[in-house]
């Protein structure tokens, strides 16, 4: 479903992305652990375009995002193309980011009617329906200051599952809410899991990755340093690096 072979990206000069390569296949649900400053969070937003990549090749559903051959500077598809591409991806972060002025249901709305043009009366129903799913239907016309932390966050995935896309990114969803309130943010993702959502969670939940991914990634210093099947993953970790951070944060 994704590809990206080689990523390399750089800030002014330093390397954060050494050669990171993922293949995520459809229904499947990886997550992404690691040290703060690895490039969990870089990595996420080239996938989905945020950032601009230095080298190496994204495909998404075999459509190619970018690619490069050797050390040229990877070249990019047209703007239109993106974003067409970009639709097949939702994200959800760390702070949310939903739009302050508009209620829940306009803050789910507004991107299906903006970027897909689809009709108030198509879309409210479907809204509702999200809503009912993350259990927040009673919050419909509220303000998002108005919510908690993990309702916010709730309907931020209701948001981005309201444009329907093939893959959920996540960076880091539980970070910022008081630890009371990340069970109900894990649960919903949880349940999209079983429902067989393709997801990418960068995530500090060891709990979550060991029970709900298929697939563990650590990540360090720009590299995949190792990867393996959850269970095995944690079980037995094979890299002295990785066993040091198992150590820290179970
Ligand atoms: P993680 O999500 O694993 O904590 P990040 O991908 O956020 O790591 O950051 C990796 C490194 O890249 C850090 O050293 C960070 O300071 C740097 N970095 C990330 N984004 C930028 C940016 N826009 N400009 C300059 N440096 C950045
Ligand atoms: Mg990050």
């Amino acid at each position: 479903m994704i590809s990206a072979q080689g990523i390399h990206k750089g800030f002014g000069g330093t390397p954060v992305l050494k050669g990171v390569s993922l293949e995520l296949a459809r229904g499947e649900v990886v997550a992404i652990i690691g040290p703060s400053g690895s490039g969990k969070s870089t990595f996420l937003r080239c996938l989905n375009h945020l950032e601009t990549i230095d080298r190496g090749t994204i495909t998404i559903e075999g459509e190619v995002l970018a690619r490069s051959e050797g050390e040229a500077r990877a070249q990019y598809v047209s703007e239109a193309e993106i974003r067409q591409i970009g639709r097949k991806m939702g994200m959800v972060f760390q702070s949310f980011n939903l739009f302050p002025h508009l209620t829940v249901l306009e803050n789910i709305i507004e991107a299906p009617i903006i970027v897909k043009g689809m009709k108030r009366d198509a879309i409210v129903p479907k809204a509702e329906a999200l809503l009912q799913k993350v259990g927040l239907l009673e919050k419909r016309d509220a303000y998002p200051n108005r919510l908690s932390g993990g309702q916010k966050q709730r309907v931020a995935i209701a948001r981005a599952l309201a444009m329907d896309p093939d893959i959920l990114l996540f960076d880091e969803p539980t970070s910022a809410l008081d630890p009371e309130l990340t069970g109900e943010v894990l649960r919903t993702m949880r349940e999209l899991a079983e429902e067989r959502m393709t997801m990418l969670v960068v995530t500090h939940e060891m709990g979550f990755a060991r029970e709900v991914a298929n697939r563990v990634i650590f990540m360090d210093g720009g590299h995949i340093v190792e990867q393996g099947p959850a269970a095995a993953f944690f079980a037995n970790p094979q890299q002295a690096r990785t066993r040091a951070f198992l150590q820290n944060m179970l």
